[in-house]
């Protein structure tokens, strides 16, 4: 690896968060524990941690080479991503095209069901809550965006969703929802940060009709179907092969 670890800044679910000797930069590695239902449930996938880390690392340059600024700098070896320090803001921003998980739970939408627009919902990133839904209001009384900060947050994940699922389709690839993290660095540009990977979007493969095989996320491992590495792995695949295609 090019760059030599300082320490451990912080430890999440999936991942770990190195300091390295340079001040604006930190080392990502991607875990191969797998979680869900807020922890409750946990395992360790093989693989995992190496796929999500090149997944992530393909989908952040593309949309860096969309215009989209992001954290990644570069993609070190198996598991490691060199991305650039930012202060997170504890929000999770979820863009959701087809209904699914927590919004058929909590709405009397039924799961499947394509969404006239895409729907863009605010999370306060707190374990301890259970991540809990914030109505705007709620968002203003918290005050961790202003109102022009949590007008561009919405707007710069209507447009990663736009860049993705155009990107997806063309790889035979349906993207359900998403969560997004976004940070600010040392020079106060807000950037995508943490991860865009199948731990964090709900992913259908469109070749496939059975409602249980066309699972290629998360969901293979929240629903017990077996396969997680498989689902990961096919997404990577095609995500390679189109990239192979263009050469
Ligand atoms: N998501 C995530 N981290 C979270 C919560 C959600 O990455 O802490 C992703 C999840 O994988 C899905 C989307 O955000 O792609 C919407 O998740 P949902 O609100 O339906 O929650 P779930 O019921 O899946 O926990």
């Amino acid at each position: 690896m090019q760059q030599s670890i300082s320490s451990l800044l912080y430890e999440g679910k999936a991942k770990k968060i190195f300091t390295t000797q340079h001040q604006d930069e930190c080392l990502v590695f991607f875990k191969n524990d797998a979680t869900a239902f807020n922890g409750k449930k946990h395992a360790e996938v093989e693989g995992k941690g190496s796929l999500n880390c090149e997944i992530s690392s393909l989908l952040f340059r593309f949309l860096e080479s969309n215009g989209i600024q992001t954290h990644f700098l570069d993609n070190q070896e198996n598991c490691w991503m060199l991305v650039q320090k930012v202060e997170i803001i504890p929000l999770e921003v979820v863009v959701r095209n087809i209904a699914s998980g927590s919004l058929c739970k909590q709405t009397p939408i039924p799961p499947d069901k394509v969404l006239s627009c895409p729907l863009v919902d605010f999370y306060f990133k707190d374990d301890s809550l259970g991540d809990p839904l914030l109505t705007e209001a709620r968002l203003d009384l918290l005050g961790l965006v202003s109102n022009d900060q949590r007008i561009e947050l919405k707007r710069l994940a209507l447009e990663v969703n736009g860049l993705l699922k155009d990107f997806f389709k063309k790889i035979d690839l349906l993207l359900v929802d998403f969560k997004l993290e976004m940070g600010l660095n040392q020079k106060g540009q807000l950037l995508i940060a943490d991860e865009i990977s199948p731990d964090t979007c709900r992913i259908w493969d469109l070749n496939a009709k059975d409602p249980q095989d066309r699972i290629l996320d998360k969901d293979r491992f929240r629903k017990e179907l077996g396969g997680v590495r498989e689902g990961y792995s096919e997404i990577l695949n095609r995500i390679k092969g189109f990239y192979k295609g263009r050469e």
